[in-house]
């Protein structure tokens, strides 16, 4: 018998979720039936997407119903085998986390080779968030020699990779931010521009560190930032649409962009995308990063929370800008 503690959804958040939202239960874990591996997680993500999941809305991806434990990307190891591909002791990815273990089909979970890398990289650098970085800048803007390229949430997951793929392909990187701690990680990177948005005006700021315009707009964040990119874009400039975090909470349908029509006159491609619908792009991925990492091309930061109690608290602090690099939470 193995205990388990899991992250349930306790009731929808209306606007910024709080700790009210989420319980922390236990169940028992029989045996692994056959087929089945028993998995105890030792990392698990908390991603800003999953704010959508906690509505109650048609989306991409289903809500998080009550009452149960939610889903979202883990690693850990195998600590008991009922099926013949895996044994105690692999590494393993899965949807599976929110929860110290669980058991599941040996299909539901991916064996992981982690060459070398700490295996909590696979669900930051190396993993979901180094993928969008990868398909949002080189397939959805394109990047083509010679773009200026701007990036918001630059100091996060995703951004933080985007920076440094732009940076290796030689272009100048403008790097948003909130606050001197996150701006002074961005110098570190080698952003050439770095504005701390919560110091001034992204407007302005991005006007000043772009004087001939942007290419390219790498869109984590909505709101004032987008409206800051459409002015400062340069005709035929394209915007990888990732996501807009200042929307996440919103209880309407959010706030309007301000000069879109700018979008008109410059000829501009404002395209979103879901990372899950460039996977064919994993290989590639996966070749480049590990060439990149070799060559200390490629640095990352995490912050760490700790244990199954402060899940919920680790994905409350995304709002909050209170993680650089990505938020993770070490289970064991
Ligand atoms: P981050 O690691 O960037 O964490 C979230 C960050 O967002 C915070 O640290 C904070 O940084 C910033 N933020 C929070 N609230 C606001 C606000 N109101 N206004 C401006 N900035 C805010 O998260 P990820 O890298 O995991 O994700 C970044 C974006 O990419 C998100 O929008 C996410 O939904 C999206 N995403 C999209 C995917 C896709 O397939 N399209 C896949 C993965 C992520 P700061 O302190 O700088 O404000």
């Amino acid at each position: 018998m193995t205990i388990s503690r899991e992250v349930r959804l306790k009731s929808r958040p209306v606007g910024v979720p709080t700790a009210e939202n989420f319980d922390v239960a236990s169940v028992t874990l029989a045996a692994p039936g056959p087929g089945e591996v028993q998995v105890r997680n030792t990392w698990m993500t908390v991603d800003p997407y999953m704010r959508g999941r906690m509505n109650d809305v048609k989306s991409y991806s289903p809500p998080f119903a009550l009452g149960e434990a939610m889903q979202g990307g883990a690693v850990g190891e195998v600590i008991a085998s009922n099926d013949s591909s895996l044994k105690v002791g692999d590494l393993v990815q899965s949807f599976l986390g929110w929860r110290e273990a669980f058991n599941a089909p040996a299909a539901a979970v991916q064996k992981l080779e982690t060459h070398g890398l700490p295996v909590q990289t696979f669900l930051g650098a190396v993993g979901m968030p180094g993928l969008t970085a990868y398909a949002g800048l080189l397939r959805i803007a394109a990047l083509k020699d010679g773009d200026v390229v701007f990036v918001s949430g630059a100091a996060g997951a995703v951004g933080q990779i985007v920076c440094q793929i732009a940076k290796i392909k030689g272009h100048t990187v403008i790097g948003s931010a909130g606050g001197a701690e996150k701006a002074a990680y961005l110098r570190e990177l080698g952003v050439d521009h770095v504005i701390d948005y919560k110091a001034e005006a992204v407007g302005p700021a991005l006007l000043r560190a772009a004087p001939d315009g942007i290419d390219v707009y790498f869109d984590n964040v909505g709101g004032e930032h987008l409206e800051a990119a459409l002015t400062a874009a340069r005709p035929f400039g394209r915007f990888a649409l990732c996501g807009m975090i200042s929307q996440y909470n919103a209880t309407d349908m959010g706030e309007g962009v301000r000069g879109l029509i700018q979008a008109v006159g410059k000829q501009l491609r404002l395209e979103g995308f879901i990372v899950s619908s460039h996977v064919d792009m994993q290989g590639a991925f996966v070749k480049d990063m590990s060439e990149w990492i070799a060559a200390g091309k490629i640095k990352w930061r995490e912050t760490v929370e700790e244990g199954i109690d402060n899940a919920p608290n680790a994905f409350l602090k995304l709002f909050k800008g209170e993680n650089l690099g990505k938020m993770l939470v070490k289970l064991a």
